[in-house]
């Protein structure tokens, strides 16, 4: 295996920002794994496992250590019956294409998930979701590869501690593992998951087929979320994540929020306002909005107008600096009117 070095990572993100990594190897199975471990832990660096680069931003000084890349690529069916499959997928396949292969089959289950960016490996780390589903739902097992005994585990979906936008990837055992593949429970006579209100009004009453919800969620997504192709402005989707309040932290904030906007505002808030795992939600693009923070800007970076969640490269030559000091900008604006305090989605590296 081959290890190469100061690669510049920009090309290798979507937010298409980032210094140097000092070391950069591609990895397809655990022996490259184990290759990569040991010159890390011979040489003292510290590493960073990646995939499709969409849901990091990289600081303009690079990452001073070992860039992992995952691309083992295979899509297998374990096993199937009448009613469900487990497809067993690689993390180095693009996820979109999983979907769309899942859809082909007339298999359900991830649907809703449609038009995400990124590897098969990164869904399980952030839990990732959209329209009502979360990947967590449907996962069956992970394979993982641990790097300091080197032994390749299968973890269960429950022993993955998935909440919003979490897992033990990211949190409690961030870092230890490389995710080799994912094993999906797909089910194969099921219906629509309309749960979503823009999908709900989208159908009306009816029951849409696989293929039907796939390119409602694409035509939805593609209105707020600038898909990264080469001709569109690069962005890591939401910068911000839905602030998940308690009972007494919505009151507060309905209170701030009429002191600070009136009433209208605090009844919009009302009707945005959803609940989950049984968790008040607030959108965090409805206070950025209020905030009047929609036009901000910071150097090249600026706030997304269709979807002010999603922060933008937008003249191309943004800097890692220039994304952060917009970001904390809106996070301080944000708190000193509503008194909530925004989280960022993506993962900062080499700051
Ligand atoms: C336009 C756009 C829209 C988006 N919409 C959504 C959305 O609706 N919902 C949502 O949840 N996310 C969304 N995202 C965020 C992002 O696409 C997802 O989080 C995606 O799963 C990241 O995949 P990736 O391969 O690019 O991961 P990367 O950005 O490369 O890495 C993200 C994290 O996963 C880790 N990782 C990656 N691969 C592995 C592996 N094989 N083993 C161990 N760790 C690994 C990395 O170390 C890092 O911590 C969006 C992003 C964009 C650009």
């Amino acid at each position: 295996m081959k290890i190469d070095q100061d690669i510049i990572l920009a090309s290798y993100t979507t937010f298409k920002i980032g210094g140097p990594a000092r070391f950069f190897c591609v990895v397809k199975d655990q022996f490259d794994a184990l290759q990569a471990f040991e010159f890390a832990r011979e040489k003292h660096l510290k590493t960073f496992v990646l995939g499709g680069g969409s849901n990091i931003l990289v600081s303009d000084e690079g990452f001073d250590g070992l860039v992992i890349r995952v691309v083992n690529k295979g899509i297998e069916v374990l096993s199937e019956s009448d009613d469900n499959v487990l497809l067993k997928v690689a993390s180095g396949e693009v996820w979109d294409e999983v979907v769309k292969f899942a859809v082909t089959n007339n298999w359900w289950g991830i649907e809703n998930l449609s038009h995400i960016p990124g590897s098969t490996g990164a869904i399980a780390v952030q839990n990732v979701g959209a329209y009502g589903q979360e990947a967590g739902n449907v996962l069956e097992a992970v394979t993982v590869f641990n790097k300091d005994t080197h032994q390749i585990l299968s973890l269960s979906s429950d022993s993955c501690g998935f909440g919003y936008r979490k897992s033990i990837f990211n949190s409690s055992e961030k870092g230890k593992y490389i995710i080799f593949d994912i094993t999906f429970n797909l089910a194969k006579n099921s219906h629509a998951n309309l749960e979503y209100r823009d999908l709900k009004t989208r159908f009306g009453g009816k029951n849409p087929s696989l293929a039907d919800v796939r390119q409602a969620v694409i035509e939805i997504r593609n209105k707020k979320f600038p898909f990264p192709t080469e001709a569109i402005k690069g962005n890591a989707g939401s910068f911000f994540k839905n602030p998940v309040l308690t009972a007494d932290e919505y009151l507060d904030l309905q209170t701030k929020i009429t002191v600070e906007f009136g009433q209208f505002s605090s009844d919009e808030l009302g009707k945005k306002k959803f609940s989950d795992n049984g968790q008040i939600k607030i959108p965090a693009a409805f206070l950025i909005e209020i905030c009047g923070l929609k036009n901000l800007q910071s150097g090249g970076a600026a706030i997304n107008k269709n979807q002010p969640l999603v922060i933008i490269n937008a003249d191309g030559k943004a800097t890692a600096k220039d994304v952060l000091d917009l970001a904390e900008k809106v996070r301080q604006s944000v708190r000193e009117k509503t008194g909530v305090e925004l989280k960022f989605e993506p993962e900062l590296i080499g700051f």
